[in-house]
């Protein structure tokens, strides 16, 4: 038998989950059409309104990670030749672009330096009329944090434009309001500050975007139009369920607790805990005399990127950390692999003990 191993998973994500989203998976399994089952659904996605600040009644966990939220959110908008321009300041802006135009845009990318958040009147000089704006919310790439509100203001006054975006690392760990900043579609992952494993993809969409969406999309698991009848939408009335695939039970059992978790200690104290912990780390990482490499000002506390000292080999201590701490640190991405390293504090990992383990392992690594 394998060993079993434990980490503290300090990294750009999976995080260490709650305990309560661990606890939920050892719960007896139900089937995905028992009546209790489609409670605990209807429930989930009450709980994901609140922590994405939606009313949206198209708002429910996809059975899959991230990157599905992406491509439902792209497959499900996106008509042929339609114009999306993209904000890209790191990896998952680009991958944004990779997919819209697998989905047939015309996409329109505005290059940001990598470590500098989304400039809004770039992204609004782009093109005159585009059909989509996109933009990652919290880069995990770099630990960049952007400002969704103002990009939300700016795009609706320059026209109809759906804005999509990604917060697959934001959610749970900084201040989102989806229906305020005028999100109309929006995608995030259960791994990262909402504390539950890898497995789903939180989604919500806006009216607005549901009735411009794509009538018989590409992909028939992401079709949004056929996925209302899976979670009953809009409230799940007696006899609305419809089969469409075998929901991931257990995950959605687990993210029901983890956003319980969530909640019961208010979204406000959780960001504020992040907030905390993201800040001591930063501070604790200066104290070293390391540089962080996100703009300040911009910079992501469940997220921060910090340059490896010169001289000093990058994967050599992420694995003193791994072997002698048992710390998982993530290495950096892209042109900067090997000069970056990024620590997440997400979930309940930003916390004080968790900042003094990470800064007194690498200082001691560092000798
Ligand atoms: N977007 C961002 C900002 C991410 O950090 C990630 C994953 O790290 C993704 C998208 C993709 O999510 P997943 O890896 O869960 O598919």
């Amino acid at each position: 038998m394998t060993q079993v191993v434990q980490r503290h998973l300090f990294g750009p994500g999976p995080t260490n989950p709650y305990p309560e989203a661990t606890e939920a998976l050892a719960r007896p399994l139900l089937g995905h059409l028992d009546p209790a089952f489609l409670a605990l659904m209807d429930e989930t996605c009450d709980r994901l309104r609140e922590v994405w600040g939606t009313a949206n009644a198209r708002t429910l966990p996809l059975s899959a990670t991230g990157s599905a939220g992406m491509e439902a959110a792209f497959v499900n908008t996106v008509h042929p030749g339609d114009v999306v321009v993209v904000a890209v300041n790191g990896l998952f802006g680009q991958r944004m672009c990779e997919v819209a135009s697998r989905c047939g845009a015309e996409v329109v990318p505005v290059k940001h330096e990598w470590g500098s958040p989304v400039d809004p009147e770039r992204v609004l000089a782009a093109h005159p009329s585009p059909a989509i704006v996109a933009a990652v919310h919290a880069e995990t790439s770099t630990g960049v944090r952007s400002d969704i509100a103002a990009l939300g203001a700016a795009v609706r006054e320059a026209g109809d434009a759906l804005l999509v975006v990604d917060a697959v690392t934001s959610i749970g760990g900084i201040e989102l309001r989806a229906d305020d900043w005028g999100i109309d579609v929006g995608y995030a992952g259960t791994q990262k500050c909402l504390g539950v494993a890898p497995g789903l993809a939180p989604f919500t969409i806006n009216d607005r975007a549901f009735e411009r969406r794509v009538e018989r999309p590409q992909s028939w698991y992401l079709d949004l139009g056929l996925l209302g009848g899976y979670v009953g939408e809009a409230g799940g009335r007696p006899g609305a369920r419809t089969y469409h695939h075998t929901a991931p039970v257990a995950m959605v059992g687990s993210l029901h607790a983890g956003l319980g978790r969530v909640l019961d200690e208010g979204l406000e104290q959780v960001w504020a805990r992040h907030a905390a912990a993201g800040q001591a780390l930063q501070d604790g990482l200066e104290a070293m005399d390391l540089e962080l490499f996100a703009e300040k000002g911009s910079r992501l506390p469940e997220l921060t990127a910090v340059r490896v000292p010169d001289g000093v080999d990058s994967a050599a201590v992420r694995r003193i950390l791994l072997e002698r701490y048992d710390i998982e640190i993530g290495a950096g991405v892209g042109d900067y692999a090997a000069s970056v390293w990024r620590i997440g504090l997400m979930g309940p990992n930003a916390r004080p003990d968790a900042v003094a383990l990470v800064l007194g392992a690498l200082a001691e690594t560092l000798g």
